[in-house]
C-alpha cells in the first residue's frame, strides 16, 4: 500500500498558530521530516513511535541537499507511512515546497499541501506591523535575499520604485547593501523601515530605523537571522500597534478545552 505525504505549514513560530489540519496530522504522523525554524513545542505533538528526521541541519552544520530531502519523502511514502513534512511558515513560500511537490509527483507519490500562516504577513503583525494599510501602502511585495546559487543577484534599483511595503526574507546577511541598493536606487534614506527576528516567538526582536539607519542600529542591537526585514511607511506602526499575544503554547490550548468541557 503506497503511503502520503503532506506538506506542512508550521506558522512563524508561536505553535498556537499552527492550523487545526496541520496538528491534527502531525498527531497521527508515522514520519515527521521537519525544517530548523519549525518550534521544538510543535515537534513534541508527534505520536512516541513517530520517526522524527531533521533535514534542516547535519551536526557539522551543513543542510542536507534538496535532492535527499526530496528522495527521504518518496522513500518513506513508498514503504507505506504517513510522512509529514513540517515547514516553517506556508511551504510554498520560499520554502522549497514547490520542488519537494515536483518530486512527489514525479515519482507517483500522493501528497496534499496544508498551508500555514507565513512569517511575511503573521510575523510581520506580531510585531505590530500590518503589512497593508489604506493610508499608506495598497500592495506589499515579498522577497528572497538569497537566491539559488548560480542565478543573477536581484536588482534591489526595481524594488526601490515599487510602492507599498516591501518584506525581505532571508537578506540579512546582506541587509547593508540591500539599503545602499535600495536608497541608490531612488527609495528615500528617511522611509520607515524595521528587522523583526523570530517573529512570534518568546524571544522576538524588533528594531525600528529608517532605511539608512537600519543596518547600524541592527549591528548594534546584535540582532541576526531568522528575521524579517521589512520597508516602507507600516513599519512606523509598531510603537502604535504592538501587543502581547495570549496563548502562546499548546498547553495552554489544552487547559482551553477543559475549561469550556
Ligand atoms: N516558508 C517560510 C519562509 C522560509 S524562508 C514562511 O512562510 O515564513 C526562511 C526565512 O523566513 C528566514 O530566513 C527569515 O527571513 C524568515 N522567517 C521565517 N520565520 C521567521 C520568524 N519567526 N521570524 C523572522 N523571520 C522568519
Amino acid at each position: 500500500m503506497n503511503g502520503k505525504v503532506w506538506l506542512v505549514g508550521a506558522g512563524p513560530g508561536d505553535p498556537t498558530l499552527l492550523t487545526v489540519k496541520a496538528l491534527h496530522l502531525i498527531r497521527s504522523a508515522d514520519v515527521l521530516v521537519f525544517d530548523r525554524l519549525v518550534s521544538a513545542e510543535i515537534l513534541r505533538e508527534a505520536p512516541s513511535g513517530c520517526e522524527k528526521i531533521n533535514v534542516g541541519k547535519l551536526p557539522n552544520f551543513h543542510p542536507i541537499p534538496q535532492h535527499e530531502i526530496n528522495q527521504t519523502l518518496v522513500h518513506y511514502a513508498q514503504q507505506g507511512k504517513r510522512v509529514i513534512r513540517l515547514k516553517g511558515g506556508d511551504p510554498y513560500v520560499f520554502g522549497r515546497g514547490g520542488e519537494e511537490a515536483e518530486a512527489l509527483v514525479e515519482n507517483g507519490v500522493e501528497f496534499e499541501v496544508v498551508p500555514g500562516i507565513s512569517s511575511a504577513i503573521g510575523g510581520l503583525a506580531y510585531a505590530g506591523i500590518p503589512v497593508t494599510h489604506r493610508d499608506c501602502a495598497s500592495a506589499f511585495h515579498v522577497v528572497t535575499g538569497h537566491l539559488k546559487q548560480g542565478k543573477e543577484p536581484q536588482d534591489w534599483s526595481l524594488y526601490a520604485k515599487l510602492d507599498g511595503t516591501l518584506v525581505i526574507l532571508m537578506g540579512m546577511s546582506q541587509l547593508d547593501s540591500i539599503c545602499e541598493q535600495l536608497i541608490a536606487g531612488g527609495k528615500s534614506a528617511n522611509t520607515p523601515a524595521a528587522v523583526v527576528h523570530c517573529a512570534s516567538r518568546d524571544n522576538q526582536q524588533v528594531v525600528c530605523a529608517n532605511l539608512s539607519e537600519l543596518p547600524s542600529k541592527v549591528a548594534q542591537a546584535k540582532v541576526g537571522a531568522p528575521a524579517l526585514i521589512v520597508i516602507g511607511d507600516v513599519a512606523a506602526k509598531h510603537s502604535l500597534l504592538s501587543f502581547n499575544a495570549s496563548l502562546r503554547h499548546i498547553e495552554e490550548l489544552y487547559n482551553l478545552e477543559r475549561l469550556f468541557a
